[in-house]
């Protein structure tokens, strides 16, 4: 089996929709966009050894690379439509693809994005996709209104996904509830579409709380307030940190993919009836001020969100 014959049996599938007019297969993609729509585009790779453990299951790669990315589009209030890959492969080892494969087809199709068309090269374990989304022109949600006197506000719990990952690294058993929360984390697609003309900024949670709001400050030139016994914690995480008093897995673990927003606080009954809607937990957490910092209250210890370099 040779390149082109990998991609013909393992990322060429039928697709369904009617706004590709050409998909894998020539040198580039084609996709019509309509008129009063923006495009709405954003990559994410996954090395094995930073993202990922040379044990971890292909199935549970090809989803968490797509579902990040689809985070990114959830984020900005878009719908997300179409992603290339960019694929690096030690070996061509047929079992990893079928199971890769297998699984990036159903995440795709589940949240109906269209794989259209890619890379593949030989080298270390990396997985690379770009995704594409659209969203009505000046709809988005950027990272860069939030105004003075915003609630801020989190989805879901966090902190589940790196207090996971730091068990994993102690050679604790995580249980079976955080080892899903960090292996198939859950894109806030429909939440974050209806966040869109609510929400004054917004962000998914990547790299930690702390460090992620601190981009959303720092763009929209305004500080935030927030306290730790607001923050949605998980029963099991509530009981490490009590023990503990370490409240640095939900401020600065990364990995969780909540969305963390802020909106004019006339929209908090709007905000709970998405949350009841939706039914996704929807946790006030603090108030944006004009202070350009931001503040943790109740919790003064070391604050290290993730960083690559
Ligand atoms: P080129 O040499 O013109 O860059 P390639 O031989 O790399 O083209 O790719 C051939 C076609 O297969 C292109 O349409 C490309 O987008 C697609 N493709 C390559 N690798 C992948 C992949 N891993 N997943 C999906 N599509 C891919
Ligand atoms: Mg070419």
């Amino acid at each position: 089996m040779n390149e082109f014959d990998l991609i013909n049996n393992y990322f060429s599938w039928q697709l369904n929709d009617s706004d590709i007019e050409l998909g894998v297969g020539d040198d580039a993609a084609i996709v019509n966009l309509h008129s009063d729509f923006q495009l709405v585009t954003s990559t994410d790779t996954l090395s094995e050894g930073v993202h990922f453990f040379d044990d971890d299951l292909p199935e549970d790669i090809a989803y968490k690379s797509l579902a990040v990315n689809l985070s990114d589009i959830a984020a900005m209030g878009a719908t997300a439509k179409w992603f290339t890959l960019a694929l690096t492969l030690p070996s061509l080892d047929e079992v990893w693809l079928k199971h890769f494969s297998e699984s990036l087809k159903e995440t795709s199709q589940k949240y109906s994005v269209s794989l259209i068309g890619g890379d593949t090269t030989k080298g270390t374990l990396n997985i690379s996709i770009t995704i594409m989304g659209v969203v009505q022109k000046r709809c988005a949600i950027k990272r860069s209104g939030a105004k003075n006197g915003d609630y801020i506000y989190v989805s879901g719990d966090i902190g589940d996904a790196a207090h996971c990952l730091k068990k994993i690294k102690e050679g604790v058993k995580p249980n079976e509830s955080e080892l899903i929360k960090l292996k198939r984390p859950l894109p806030r697609l429909e939440l974050g579409s209806a966040l869109k003309n609510i929400a004054s900024s917004c962000i998914d949670i990547s790299d930690g709380l702390e460090q992620d709001l601190q981009h959303i400050i720092k763009a929209s030139k305004v500080g935030a307030e927030i306290d730790v016994y607001d923050l949605p914690i998980s029963e099991e995480l509530n009981n490490y940190i009590k023990t503990s008093g370490n409240w640095s897995l939900p401020l600065c673990g990364g990995d969780d993919y909540e969305l963390c927003f802020t909106a004019n606080k006339e929209h908090d009954s709007a905000i709970k009836n998405i949350a009841k809607t939706h039914n996704i937990r929807i946790t006030k957490i603090g108030v944006i001020s004009d202070s350009k910092r931001l503040e943790v209250k109740g919790y003064d210890g070391a604050l290290k969100s993730y960083q690559h370099f």
